[in-house]
């Protein structure tokens, strides 16, 4: 996630085009367990889990949230999380490692280890206001802001991010690519643009993860051999 003014203000200002779900019957579903340190605003909260949960629906697949009461420790509570779709997500202020570039922190991080994900992303509100406050060129004045705009722009880019790392555990890899969701730059222009556009799912990600919920297909299968190994010792995480 880049963090930079001045970026060129790509600003794509048509509403945000869900289309249908290529799934006419029930999407394939994952359950997301969400933990939100108390400070943080609710209905910030409510906004980056809707850009999110929409970003995955216009893909086929649904997010089913399970907010859970305030808990900033996720191994406080370690049964909450009972099946192997669920997915825990801490929302929360601390900052993450920056990467290569210290002007780049992270939104969002999920914990890999060795080559799988584990079941815990962080989203982090601290580095989001903070991009929101470099962002000026962007997004105008931010202390004019209403709070209803800021926590607009807020869960746009949070519940991008949020985005981003899911699929990062959906799809079981580090992988990034040059365009769509596993992007890993992204410049604030996109991340606060009321526009989606560049956020979509690739179609050939899309099969591997279809596979991967279905939960007769081997994929799935060995997938969840590969979560729920606990005995792999925790190796760095990945960021965006
Ligand atoms: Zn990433």
């Amino acid at each position: 996630m880049l963090i930079a003014t001045g970026l060129a203000v790509a600003a794509l200002l048509s509403a945000p085009a869900l289309s249908a779900s290529p799934f006419p019957l029930t999407p394939p579903t994952m359950i997301v367990t969400v933990a939100v340190a108390p400070a943080i605003s609710p209905s910030l909260v409510a906004r980056a889990m809707e850009e999110a949960g929409d970003i995955w629906r216009a893909a086929g697949f649904m997010l089913m949230w399970d907010r859970q009461p305030v808990a900033t420790n996720v191994n406080a509570a370690p049964g909450l999380i009972t099946r192997p779709s669920a997915l825990h997500v801490t929302i929360g202020d601390e900052r993450g490692t920056p990467g290569k570039d210290p002007h780049v922190m992270p939104l969002g991080w999920i914990i890999f280890e060795a080559e799988s994900p584990q079941q815990e992303v962080y989203l982090s509100h601290a580095n989001a206001m903070m991009l929101l406050q470099a962002s000026e060129g962007v997004v105008g004045r931010v202390s004019t802001l209403t709070i209803t705009e800021r926590e607009t722009l807020l869960g746009r880019a949070m519940g991008r991010a949020l985005a981003h790392e899911i699929g990062h555990y959906l799809l079981a890899s580090k992988t990034h690519t040059a365009t769509g969701v596993m992007q890993a730059k992204r410049g604030a222009a996109e991340l606060f643009s009321r526009s989606r556009q560049g956020f979509q799912l690739q179609a050939d990600q899309r099969r591997l993860i279809a596979a991967r919920m279905n939960p007769t297909s081997p994929v799935a299968r060995a997938g969840r051999v590969r979560l729920d190994d606990a005995s792999l010792e925790r190796k760095g995480r990945e960021g965006r």
